[in-house]
């Protein structure tokens, strides 16, 4: 195992929502990116989102035709892990599943450059645990990315009880290496992002089940009254809303406070697999998925 230079890779492990725009957001930044997930079929899907979006940015007049093909061809992608052997910097971000993820860490820990950083991509699950469970806690924090990754420019970034000062300057570095603006914070359930959005997506929830107001006035005093871009019920559809319900019991278990209680029309909407945008329906219908 060779140590990397400062300028190597960068691993994102996962091609899903998020991983497809981490490498977008990397390769369009100059990073030469390796992607790898499990079968082809994830990359090909991956890598076409990929072309697309950066089609879109190259429509849009934010990157001209050739850094756009430029940026493509940094990317490369594989469903062997050994890619990881060149990497400075590893983005984890495989579905939100604790054991898979540590299962991932054990798999990568003898193939990742002992100076490299692995970053975890994860919504909810503890950094120290993961941090920990990983075998190199202080080479290990979040890098919460926002979706869509390569459109919005906040990165949480969440130190583990053991993540170092030189892996935290390295990660708030790269943040800003990729135009985002890092916000740092401590590692608790939901993070900051997701500890004030979510409850606030449950009281809407909850306002839509007692009959206070309707899924489109309350969305429309949230968009009117607060400036919100997009209602909370309509942000529930597009998280999703089993991703949703899966993040408040995270705030449940970890602060064990009742107010975040899962609304019961939330469970019930997951109950019948109206998951929102994802499957047509949610809170709000979309025609056919
Ligand atoms: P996704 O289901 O779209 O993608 C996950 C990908 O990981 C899939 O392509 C899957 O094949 C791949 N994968 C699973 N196990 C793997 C393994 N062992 N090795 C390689 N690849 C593997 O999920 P997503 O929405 O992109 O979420 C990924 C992570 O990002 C999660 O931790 C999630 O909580 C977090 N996150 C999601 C959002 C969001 O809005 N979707 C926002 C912020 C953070």
């Amino acid at each position: 195992m060779t140590q990397p230079e400062s300028d190597a890779p960068v691993l994102v492990i996962g091609a899903g929502t998020m991983g497809n725009g981490i490498a977008h957001a990397f390769a369009a930044s100059g990073f030469e990116v390796r992607l790898v997930d499990l079968a082809e079929d994830f990359l090909t899907r991956g890598m076409g989102v990929i072309r697309r979006n950066l089609g879109r940015q190259v429509q849009k007049g934010v990157l001209d035709e050739s850094a756009a093909e430029a940026a493509l061809a940094r990317i490369q992608p594989g469903t062997d892990l050994a890619a990881a052997a060149d990497c400075g910097f590893a983005v984890e971000a495989i579905v939100e599943d604790e054991s898979k993820k540590i299962g991932l860490y054990r798999e990568l820990a003898p193939l990742l450059p002992e100076s490299a950083v692995l970053a975890s991509n994860t919504s909810s699950i503890s950094i120290t645990r993961l941090g920990a469970a990983s075998g190199r806690a202080d080479r290990f924090i979040g890098m919460h990315f926002m979706n869509p990754v390569p459109v919005m420019q906040l990165v949480e970034v969440i130190r583990g009880l053991d993540t170092s000062d030189a892996t935290f300057d390295r990660t708030m570095a790269l943040a800003r290496d990729l135009g985002k603006t890092p916000c740092a914070v401590n590692d608790a359930p939901g993070f900051v992002a997701n500890r004030v959005l979510i409850p606030m997506i449950n009281e809407a929830a909850g306002a839509l089940m007692e009959g206070v107001g309707t899924a489109e006035d309350i969305d429309r005093i949230m968009r009117l009254g607060m400036r919100h871009p997009m209602g909370p019920l309509a942000l529930a559809d597009l998280i999703g809303l089993d991703v949703v319900l899966d993040i408040l019991r995270v705030l449940q278990d970890g602060y064990g406070d009742p107010r975040y209680r899962p609304c019961p029309l939330i469970v019930r909407l997951v109950d019948a697999g109206r998951l929102g945008r994802k499957t047509g329906r949610g809170f709000f219908d979309y025609g056919p998925s």
